[in-house]
């Protein structure tokens, strides 16, 4: 095994890399600890070389080298992932695209970054052209646009634009392929859902155009309810109010708020809470709205203030993003490391009242706050549950019976991409992974199903 390893780094030559036991344990791992049931199974993998290529030549030379020395190689950008999706199964080549960061292009409406570019980033660069990134997850600070896009899902934004994977949400990829002679492959279009949501299985992303939102001022708030279904109703009715720009609707059940320091003060009483981002000269339509529903704003922060949070780190309290999504979790499990969570889909019209199932069916076991997202023109939200860990069987129990219930979830505790949506109708993605992945060197172990039987025999 040494042998092969000396044999890589005279090939990679002067594209950085390092084997030093720190920097493999610290680039092996990922957020995959946030599940009692991955972090066991994930926390001994190591890498045998971290490579950090400072361009796409380099990510070419370093491709070349695995698929001619035949080494598994494993993509990984701001390792911010939550199932273990950067994490290098079998060891091999782990390639840290972080520094592929430059803005390449922007025009109204759309741009296009290098692939390692930080989501905060891309919007501080952004703010002199007015202009925004549309969607982030609660993670902006250190996920990349890459990452996001292939391994993450949605975010801040995802309540006036949806989720990454939406038509049009992603109009261009640049992959490079894992092959003796790597090509430089565009995919525009639905072809690029070839290599979303693929955890870096079908070639090294380099490149990707995105669309661009306007910028606005978004100012921030909370707002007290007297329970969760209260606060609900008003997350539906803020978020389809149209005429009103909005970045984050997330609702909180008040035990949440309650276990966590820096958001109690703003739920009195025992109080369940919104987390919102709204436009600023619209946030007086918003707390009108707040108001109808028995709401009362305990925090309000003005835009500037907001931006100079996430941008400088300034203020008293995190950006509020960083208190939804999955940091809620984080926070949590500061409190309690035994909690853990998951991930729940509610379909569109149904799922207030799913809402308030889940909430008295799970009362002692599930903690729920709500990120409200508009899809395909309608309106609903998912969960991020922080859920009671007895043990893997009656975790599992849970989601059968939530499953059954028309609560769809997507299971947090696997890192298998077959799991995932892997295979989606019509997305082309197995084909692809031949022509990118010829020799099954990318992320091994993270497709079961793969290589497929027929052509294993
Ligand atoms: P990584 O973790 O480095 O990689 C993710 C996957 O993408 C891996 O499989 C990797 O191999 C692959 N990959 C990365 N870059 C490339 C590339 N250039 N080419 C090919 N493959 C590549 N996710 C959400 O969607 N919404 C949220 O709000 C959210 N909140 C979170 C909160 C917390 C506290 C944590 C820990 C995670 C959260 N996540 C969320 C998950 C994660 O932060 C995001 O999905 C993020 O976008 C991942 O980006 P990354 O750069 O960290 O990717």
């Amino acid at each position: 095994k040494a042998g092969i390893w000396a044999e890589v780094k005279a090939a990679l030559g002067d594209v950085p890399h390092a084997d030093d036991a720190a920097t493999l344990k610290l680039k092996s791992r990922d957020f995959f600890w946030f599940s009692p049931i991955l972090k066991p199974q994930l926390e001994h993998c190591r890498a045998d070389l971290v490579v950090a290529p400072r361009n796409r030549d380099e990510v070419i030379r370093a491709a070349a080298v695995a698929a001619r020395l035949r080494v598994p190689i494993t993509v990984r950008a701001g390792g911010t992932g939550n199932y273990g999706q950067a994490v290098p199964l079998e060891g091999g080549m782990l390639l840290d695209v972080s520094a592929l960061d430059r803005t390449l292009w922007v025009k109204p409406g759309a741009g296009r970054f290098e692939a390692g570019a930080r989501l905060l980033d891309m919007d501080r660069g952004l703010f002199a052209e007015g202009q925004e990134v549309r969607l982030y997850p609660s993670t902006r600070k250190q996920a990349t646009i890459g990452g996001l896009i292939a391994g993450g899902a949605g975010g801040a934004g995802s309540c006036s634009w949806g989720q990454i994977s939406d038509p049009g949400a992603v109009l261009a990829l640049q992959v490079v392929t894992v092959e003796e002679s790597p090509r430089i492959v565009e995919l525009r279009g639905p072809d690029v859902l070839k290599v979303l949501h693929a955890y870096g299985v079908n070639g090294v992303i380099t490149e990707t155009e995105i669309p661009l939102a306007p910028r606005h001022d978004w100012a921030e708030r909370i707002v007290a309810f007297p329970d969760l279904a209260a606060a609900a109703r008003f997350g539906q009715a803020f978020t389809e109010a149209d005429g009103i720009a909005k970045r984050l609707v997330s609702i909180h059940e008040p035990r949440i708020p309650a276990a966590i320091k820096r958001l109690k003060p703003y739920a009195p009483d025992g109080a369940a809470i919104a987390i919102l981002m709204v436009s600023e000269p619209q946030a007086e339509a918003c707390e009108a709205i707040a108001a109808a529903h028995g709401g009362t704003v305990t925090f309000r922060r003005t835009a500037e203030a907001a931006r100079a949070a996430a941008f400088d780190g300034h203020g008293a309290i995190a950006p509020l993003y960083e208190y939804t999504w999955n940091h809620t979790t984080l926070h949590m499990l500061k409190v309690d490391p035994t909690i853990t969570y998951l991930q729940l889909r509610f379909p569109p019209g149904r799922n207030l009242d799913l809402v308030a199932w889940v909430g008295e069916r799970f009362r002692d076991e599930i903690w729920l706050h709500l990120e409200f997202q508009r899809r395909f023109g309608r309106v609903t939200n998912s969960a991020l549950p922080i859920v009671k860990f007895t043990s893997p069987e009656r975790l599992y129990a849970i989601v059968d019976e939530l499953n059954a219930n028309e609560v769809a979830v997507s299971d947090p505790h696997s890192y298998a991409l077959d799991d995932a949506g892997w295979k989606r109708v019509d997305s082309g993605a197995a084909q692809f992974k031949s022509l990118a992945d010829p020799h099954g060197l990318m992320n091994p172990g993270k497709l079961r199903a793969w290589p497929p039987a027929e052509a294993a025999e």
